[in-house]
C-alpha cells in the first residue's frame, strides 16, 4: 500500500488541485493535511478576520473530502515536524505541496526539505496552483532582469502562454486509518472578527462566482470603479486562501470572452504580477522597492493623523467611508483602497508600512505580495510609472460616487446632505456643521499636496 501526503496551505479547495491530483495518481491512500503552525502568528499573520475565514475553509474542505470518503486531517505545530510525524506515522513516500512567495512560504519549504530529505520522503512542489502563471516563468527579453518591472508588458507575455486545462475534483480519496488529527477550528471561535465578514470555503466562493458572473462580468469594465454599484467580484478572499483556483477563473472569463471578462482577468494579473515582484525581490514586503529618500512621518511624530485615518475621521467623507468598510467587513473595494492610502501616504505623509500593517491587522484577503506592493505603488516606491501622482478625494469621490451612496452607506453623520456636497461637507453653513457630529478635515488637501511635493522634489 503506497502512501502520499498533500499539504494544503493556500490552496484550500478540490477543484483544480495539481498537488492532490498528483498524490492520488501516485499512491494509494493520501492523507490532506493541514497544519495549524504557530509561525504563522508569529510571523503576524493570524488575524481573527483572516483566522475566521481560514477556519470557514477548512471545515468546508474537510466536510467536501467527508463527502468523497475521506477527511481532512488537521495538526497543530511547527509544520515541518508535523509534515514529517503524519509522513513517519502512514510510510508516506512523497509529500506533494503548491509553490508560494512569501518569505514565511521559502522557510516552510526549506523546513520541509530539512526534515524529509534525511527520512528519503521526496517533496514534490507544484507551480501554477496559487498563481495562473509561477513566478519567474516570464523575464523581460533583451535584458539581465529576473522579474518584470512594469505591469503592462508583463502582461503582454502573461496573456500568451497557453494554460492547463482545470483539474476536476477527485471522486473518492482514501485516507489512511491510522492517521489522527484535531477537529477544523470554528469560524465561532474565533474572537474579534468584523461583523460583515464573508463566510470562508470553497463552497461559498464557487456560489459567490456563481451569483455574481452572469450579471457583472460582462459590465465589468465599465463597473469596477463604480463605489456606489460595489459591482466588483469580491472573490479576493477565495483566491488568497485558494479556495477558488485562479487558473479556473481565467480559463472561463476568456471562454466568456467581450471587454468586461477582458478587464476582469487583467486584473487576475496584478496579483500574478505582485507576485513574481515579491519572488524576485522578497525584501520589497518591507523595503523601497525603488529606494528613495522619503522622510516619511512615522507614529512618533503623526500619531494622531495616523488614529484619525484608522477611525474614519479625517473629515474626508470618501476616506473615512473606505477606512470603516474596511474595519466592518474586512474588505474594502479597490477604488477606496487606493483613495485611502494615497491619502494617508501623500496627503499626511505617512510611512506606507504603517497603512500597510493596518490592511493587514484587517483585510480578509491581506497578503504580502498584493499588499505589500501595492501600498508601494500607491505610495511610489514601488512599480507605478507615475510615482508622484496624488489622488484627491473630493475629485475621486465626486467622479465614483457622485450621488454619495457609498459616502452615506458608511458615515451615517453624513445620511442627510444633499449630493451636491455629501464630499465636502466643510462647505455647509456652520450651524449645519456643528449639528452633524462628523469632523473638520484633517488638514488642507492643498497643505499635503504642497508638503508632498516639496519632499518629492528632491528626488
Ligand atoms: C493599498 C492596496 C492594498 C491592497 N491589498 C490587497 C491584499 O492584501 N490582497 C488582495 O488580494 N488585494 C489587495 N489589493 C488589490 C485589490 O484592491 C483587491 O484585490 C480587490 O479590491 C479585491 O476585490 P475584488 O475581489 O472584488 O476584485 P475584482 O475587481 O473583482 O478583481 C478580481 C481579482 O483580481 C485581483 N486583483 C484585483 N485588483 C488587484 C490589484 N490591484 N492587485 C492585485 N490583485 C488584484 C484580486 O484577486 C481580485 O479578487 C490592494 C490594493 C490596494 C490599492
Amino acid at each position: 500500500m503506497t502512501v502520499a501526503v498533500v499539504l494544503f496551505t493556500s490552496d484550500l479547495r478540490l477543484h483544480d488541485h495539481p498537488p492532490l491530483h498528483a498524490a492520488l495518481r501516485a499512491a494509494d491512500e493520501v492523507v490532506p493535511l493541514f497544519v495549524r503552525d504557530p509561525g504563522v502568528r508569529d510571523a503576524g499573520f493570524s488575524v481573527p478576520n483572516r483566522e475566521a475565514f481560514l477556519a470557514g475553509c477548512l471545515t468546508d474542505l474537510d466536510a467536501r473530502l467527508r463527502h468523497r470518503g475521506g477527511r481532512l486531517v488537521v495538526r497543530s505545530g511547527p509544520v515541518a515536524r508535523e509534515v514529517a510525524a503524519v509522513a513517519a506515522q502512514c510510510g508516506a513516500g512523497q509529500v506533494h505541496l503548491a509553490s508560494d512567495v512569501s518569505a514565511y512560504a521559502r522557510r516552510r519549504e526549506s523546513a520541509l526539505r530539512a526534515v524529509l530529505d534525511p527520512m528519503g520522503v521526496a517533496l514534490h512542489v507544484h507551480d501554477g496552483v496559487t498563481t495562473v502563471v509561477p513566478p519567474g516563468a516570464l523575464t523581460p527579453s533583451g535584458g539581465d532582469h529576473d522579474h518584470y518591472a512594469v505591469f503592462t508588458p508583463y502582461f503582454r507575455s502573461w496573456s500568451r502562454v497557453a494554460l492547463r486545462e482545470p483539474l476536476d475534483p477527485p471522486r473518492a480519496v482514501r485516507v489512511p486509518e491510522a492517521v489522527r488529527g484535531e477537529a477544523p477550528p470554528s469560524a465561532r471561535d474565533v474572537a474579534g472578527m468584523s461583523p460583515g465578514l464573508a463566510e470562508g470555503g470553497e463552497t461559498a466562493g464557487r456560489s459567490r462566482c456563481a451569483a455574481w458572473w452572469p450579471q457583472d462580468l460582462s459590465r465589468y469594465d465599465e463597473r469596477h470603479d463604480d463605489l456606489e454599484a460595489d459591482a466588483t467580484s469580491r472573490l479576493s478572499p477565495y483566491l488568497h486562501f485558494g479556495a477558488l483556483s485562479p487558473v479556473e477563473l481565467v480559463r472561463r472569463a476568456r471562454a466568456h470572452g467581450g471587454p468586461g471578462a477582458e478587464a476582469f482577468v487583467r486584473q487576475v494579473c496584478w496579483r500574478d504580477f505582485h507576485r513574481q515582484v515579491l519572488a524576485a525581490r522578497p525584501d520589497a514586503a518591507h523595503a523601497d522597492y525603488r529606494g528613495r529618500d522619503d522622510a516619511w512621518r512615522g507614529e512618533a511624530d503623526a500619531a494622531e493623523d495616523i488614529a484619525a485615518w484608522r477611525e474614519g475621521r479625517t473629515g474626508y467623507p470618501v476616506v473615512d467611508a473606505g477606512m470603516r468598510q474596511l474595519r466592518h467587513e474586512g474588505w474594502l473595494h479597490n477604488r477606496a483602497r487606493l483613495l485611502v492610502a494615497s491619502f494617508l501616504t501623500k496627503t499626511l505623509y505617512v510611512d506606507w508600512r504603517i497603512g500597510a500593517r493596518h490592511f493587514l491587522d484587517l483585510l480578509v484577503d491581506g497578503d504580502v505580495a498584493n499588499n505589500q506592493l501595492n501600498w508601494q505603488w500607491v505610495a511610489g516606491t514601488g512599480t507605478d510609472t507615475r510615482p508622484h501622482r496624488v489622488l484627491n478625494p473630493v475629485i475621486q469621490g465626486k467622479r465614483f460616487d457622485p450621488r454619495g451612496t457609498y459616502v452615506r452607506r458608511w458615515v451615517p453623520e453624513l445620511a442627510g446632505v444633499e449630493d451636491r456636497l455629501v464630499h465636502e461637507p466643510w462647505r455647509l453653513p456652520e450651524e449645519t456643521r456643528a449639528g452633524l457630529g462628523y469632523p473638520e478635515p484633517l488638514i488642507a488637501l492643498a497643505d499635503g499636496l504642497a508638503r508632498f511635493k516639496h519632499a518629492r522634489a528632491r528626488d
